[in-house]
């Protein structure tokens, strides 16, 4: 790789799509410069407020959680334990959160999906028929929302880099699903009963994020979630990473350039959505029972049906 840009020492990485090469001194600061830019170009957050940092165990949302904390702002941080026990996934990505809370001197809040459903994602999401991973995004979402709401959060921070969000995008594309992608932002605004949504990381690349972990000696967990091998989205993410390869610069350009014209999809959000206080938690639903609660409540019927049905076939 021939030198870096800045200085002249050899370069650790080339932003192709920037036209930035860089060495593993000077990749850092504009790691951080470049994510402040983001939060200023797309007005994500405001100087000093107090931000709820969703993380996961993972580079992306530790280095944002450190990243965030360098930029001066009040940051907590926010781990929902998914209850996967395979490969103790779900405890080591929890040790690496309280080591980086540790690091900051920050607080850690921890949130266990098994005290809403008593054995985790995985076994509510097959009770309830579905993707571990949509009804894992479910949950997150409902989570990172009420902690933030009760506790006054400014905004919840979450680690989605350049390509998770291009892999939607296309995937939402491809499928017509308009509606998501109206609601696809690096910022969604605060609106009745939910707190403003920022993605600082959204215009860094994955492999960014990876470096930029690896030169702050960030610890994370390097296993990915055993759901994620059959997520569709690895297949689309390596589509676009070969495209990007031929064409430098393609992913983000598709990213951005749907940022700018976005409101032009903002037609397809069903319009005249009211929404009002779930009657059994009192968060924001378009019914009267919010999904999560309505989810606790199958997966509870369900859970109890089978262990009815198995205990019967026992006395047979
Ligand atoms: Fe949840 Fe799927 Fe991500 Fe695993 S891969 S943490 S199940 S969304
Ligand atoms: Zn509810």
């Amino acid at each position: 790789m021939k030198p870096c840009r800045q200085c002249g020492k050899k370069a650790v990485i080339d932003l192709r799509s920037r036209n930035l090469r860089l060495c593993a001194e000077c990749f850092p600061p504009k790691f951080v410069e470049l994510t402040e830019r983001s939060i200023k170009q797309y007005k994500m957050l405001a100087p000093g407020e107090r931000v709820l940092v969703a993380v996961s165990g993972g580079k992306d949302s530790l280095s944002l959680w450190y990243v965030l904390n360098h930029l001066g702002y009040d940051t907590t941080g926010l781990y929902i334990d998914l209850g996967i026990a395979q490969g103790s996934y779900s405890s080591q990505s929890r040790r690496h959160c309280e080591r980086m809370a540790a690091q900051l001197g920050r607080e850690l809040r921890v949130v266990r999906v098994e005290e809403d459903f008593q054995n985790g994602v995985p076994e509510a999401a097959r009770l309830m028929g579905r993707a571990a991973c949509s009804f894992c995004g479910m949950v997150k979402r409902y989570y990172m929302n009420r902690v933030a709401l009760e506790e006054g959060f400014d905004a919840v921070a979450t680690g989605h880099n350049l390509d998770d969000e291009a892999t939607t995008l296309l995937m939402n594309v491809l499928h017509g699903n308009w509606g998501y992608i109206a609601r696809q932002a690096p910022v969604l605004p605060a609106r009745e009963g939910f707190v403003r949504r920022v993605k600082p990381f959204c215009r860094h690349t994955e492999k960014e994020t990876a470096l930029f972990a690896l030169l702050m000696g960030i610890e994370y967990i390097e296993d990915e979630c055993p759901f994620s091998v059959d997520a569709p989205s690895l297949f689309y993410k390596d589509i676009l990473n070969r495209i990007d390869h031929q064409y430098p610069g393609t992913k983000l350009q598709f990213y951005s350039e749907f940022v700018k014209h976005r409101r032009f999809f903002e037609g397809a959000v069903a319009e005249g959505e009211v929404l009002s206080p779930c009657l059994l938690c009192g968060q924001p639903t378009t019914g009267e029972i919010c999904a999560f609660c309505r989810a606790k409540e199958q997966v509870a019927q369900r859970r109890s049906r089978l262990l009815e049905r198995v205990g019967s076939k026992g006395e047979e």
